[in-house]
């Protein structure tokens, strides 16, 4: 099936079609061995792409899906213990996929899980460090020396988290509803940060996964992640 170059590239994983534009005008591919800056060329699948001299291909069919983890279901695919897990929650007839790092237990929110193991496991590697937000309600009101303390990073007993960016979403009496952005996720990281500034999580839900937002997918419901959302995860590993 022939494609426009652009297309193609995104499909590959090279870029989102924007950025892959962008590699076009600017000479870096190449078609059969041509350079082509034309953005309109079209190309067949037996086409021999390269990109900064390198070959680039369609993917070989992997699977990527989008769950709103609901509280109470454990982040694996089997729970010895006969918990419900994730696996639960997915449609039938799915390539066995597994999830992009985990939740806690009493987690909600956006989960990827895939069977493109290079994915996965650049996307959990601390190197890259993904953004994540999450939402967060705690006890009490956070003082403006507190909210410093997150945005400055701390020692937590395993590491040294790095700063955090917070926003108060709302704060009714005895409560703060805050979003906390942070790119590494060490083991319940977010709730102990929170904590250590005194002020325990009461409820956590994860919004964002990189470019991947939680919208309006409802809990313990699943899409497959959209081609955009893949190509811009491809591009923050570049
Ligand atoms: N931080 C936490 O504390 N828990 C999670 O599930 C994810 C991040």
């Amino acid at each position: 099936m022939a494609m426009r170059l652009q297309k193609y590239l995104a499909h590959a994983g090279v870029a989102s079609r924007r950025a892959a534009e962008e590699l076009i005008v600017a000479g870096k591919v190449r078609v059969n061995g041509k350079v082509v800056r034309e953005l309109g060329t079209s190309v067949e699948e037996s086409d021999k792409v390269a990109v900064d001299g390198k070959p680039v291909a369609l993917p070989k069919t992997h699977t990527y899906i989008v769950l709103n983890k609901p509280i109470g279901v454990v982040t694996t695919m089997r729970d010895p213990e006969g918990r419900r897990t994730v696996s639960d929650l997915l449609p039938k007839g799915l390539p066995r996929i597994v999830p992009v790092g985990r939740l806690d237990y009493d987690t909600a929110g956006v989960l990827l899980l895939t069977n493109d193991g290079e994915l996965a496991h650049v996307l959990t590697h601390p190197r890259f460090g993904v953004e994540k937000t999450y939402r967060a309600v705690v006890k009490g009101q956070l003082s403006m020396d507190e909210l410093e303390r997150l945005q400055r990073g701390m020692r937590l007993e395993d590491f040294r988290a790095s700063g955090a960016r917070v926003k108060v979403v709302a704060s009714p009496s005895d409560r703060t509803v805050l979003d906390i952005t942070i790119h590494e996720g060490r083991n319940r990281q977010v709730r102990r940060m929170l904590e250590a500034v005194g002020h325990p999580v009461r409820e956590l839900w994860r919004l964002r996964f990189g470019p991947i937002a939680l919208g309006t997918l409802a809990p313990g419901r699943s899409r497959p992640a959209t081609a955009r959302e893949l190509a811009r995860l491809r591009e923050l590993l570049r």
